[in-house]
């Protein structure tokens, strides 16, 4: 599910959360117009900041390259994912680690 990013259309200082606040919900569903915590009017912010980083990382998965993300201990996520890879790559576990030849053949 993507990430979206909300921000309260006014500050609101009773509200728990900050003025931009993260919020994961199905790509089909309609955008929020309240604020889940205060009901506060909110509008959703698209970061060019992040739009930029994904379209750097399909350039690099065009142009062969892989790129793996450190999220966790021994756990990397894999941002040139191709077909049958894994989203993240376990140290531990061979299977998760990008596949190769797909990249060679591409
Ligand atoms: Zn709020």
């Amino acid at each position: 599910m993507p990430l979206y990013i909300y921000r309260h259309v006014e500050e609101n200082p009773d509200c728990e959360r900050e003025r931009e606040f993260r919020w994961q919900q199905p790509a089909q569903d309609w955008p929020l117009t309240k604020c889940p915590w205060c009901e506060a009017p909110v509008t959703r912010v698209i970061s060019p900041a992040l739009l930029k980083i994904k379209k750097f990382d399909c350039e690099l998965k065009d142009q062969g390259f892989t790129k793996l993300v450190r999220v966790d201990e021994g756990v990397f996520e894999n941002r040139t994912r191709r077909k049958g890879e894994d989203k993240y790559v376990d140290r531990h576990r061979p299977e998760t680690f990008p596949i190769l030849e797909k990249t060679i053949k591409d």
